[in-house]
């Protein structure tokens, strides 16, 4: 019989893993599924792996692993693709978000052939004005950029095996998750489900590290911010050759005195331009860099007792 795994990556989500584990596990098992739940703590502060520890000990199925801190949720995805040994492995937030309601009807897509099922978001749910400002203006830049719709997608999808083969064995650091299954290229079928709202404590996205968030997006999946410092040149070009031009007319009419405005004017658009050039370059600069270090996505410093194999090795390619 074919093995589904969850992955549930969680950032001090204490809360919810003991209610996250049952409810999954109740639903899964009334649809006769057989699984495995995989939790990864994404360095948690508070005590996140000791309830995982204690779901592990309660129920084999359930395996995690903590992280020697906080690596962000892409590398918790990572470590639990890694972990998975399911058929096919279906990631979601371990705070009920992503309603268990739906995880029949991606089985069943997949069972019927979909390689990949993508959760699509019918609504955005319930969320306060400052978060919903910021995520959509973050999934608006990430669309423009990526060339993808991404306001309804979400990081809640089913993947098969060699989608997860193919994941896994990128050479790249800087993953995005959401846009990484869409350029795979695979057969995707789609679910729609209504975002539920949090189960216990708040959500770990703030401003900042939404924003952060985009700009590593924008810099690993598009090069359009580099071609828009070629734009900006040409800008600047026609600029000066228009000033140029009317620079040579008053000095051959011999009115040349005047121009201080236009000279301050020109260092400061000019100034500006170089700087915003500059910024962009470094941000691209940067993340060769990273790539260049080769450092792995997570370090992993602890596993629950049934988890076998390398794990503890699994980050060193
Ligand atoms: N998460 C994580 N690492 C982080 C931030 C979040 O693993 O650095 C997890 C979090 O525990 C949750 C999921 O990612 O399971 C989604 O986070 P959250 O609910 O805070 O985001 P939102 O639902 O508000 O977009
Ligand atoms: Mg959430």
């Amino acid at each position: 019989m074919a093995l589904l795994s969850i992955v549930l990556p969680a950032y001090n989500e204490e809360q919810n893993i003991s209610n996250t584990a049952r409810v999954l596990s109740g639903m899964l098992t009334e649809n006769q599924i057989e699984y495995e739940l995989v939790f990864i703590s994404d360095g948690s502060r508070d005590g996140t792996f000791e309830e995982i520890r204690k779901e592990a000990e309660r129920d084999p199925r359930i395996k995690g692993a903590e992280f020697s801190r906080n690596f962000g949720k892409e590398a918790g995805i990572f470590a639990g693709l890694a972990m998975a040994s399911g058929d096919a492995v279906i990631v979601m937030d371990c705070d009920l978000q992503h309603p268990p309601g739906a995880i029949p009807e991606m089985w069943k897509k997949w069972k019927e052939g979909a390689e990949i099922v993508e959760g699509i978001k019918k609504s955005r749910g319930k969320e306060s004005l400052g978060h919903k400002l910021s995520a959509g203006l973050f999934y608006k830049i990430m669309s423009r950029l990526i060339k993808m719709d991404m306001n309804a997608s979400s990081d809640f999808k089913l993947l098969d095996r060699k989608v997860v083969d193919v994941l896994l064995g990128l050479p790249e650091r800087n993953t995005f998750f959401r846009a990484l299954t869409f350029w795979s290229g695979f057969r995707t079928e789609t679910v729609s489900y209504e975002v539920q709202e949090r189960q216990y404590g708040e959500s770990k996205w703030s401003f900042f590290s939404l924003m952060k968030y985009a700009v590593a997006n924008a810099t690993s999946f598009s090069t359009l911010p580099l071609q828009l410092v070629t734009v900006m040149g040409m800008i600047s070009i026609l600029f000066s050759i228009i000033l140029a031009v009317q620079t040579l007319v008053k000095y051959l009419m011999g009115t040349a005195v005047e121009g201080f405005t236009t000279v301050i004017l020109l260092i400061l658009i000019i100034g500006g331009f170089l700087m915003l050039s500059l910024g962009i370059i470094g941000h691209y600069i940067a993340r060769i860099y990273e790539e260049v270090k080769g450092r792995p996505k997570y370090i992993i410093s602890k596993v629950t007792d049934n988890v076998q194999g390398s794990v503890l090795g699994a980050w060193k390619r």
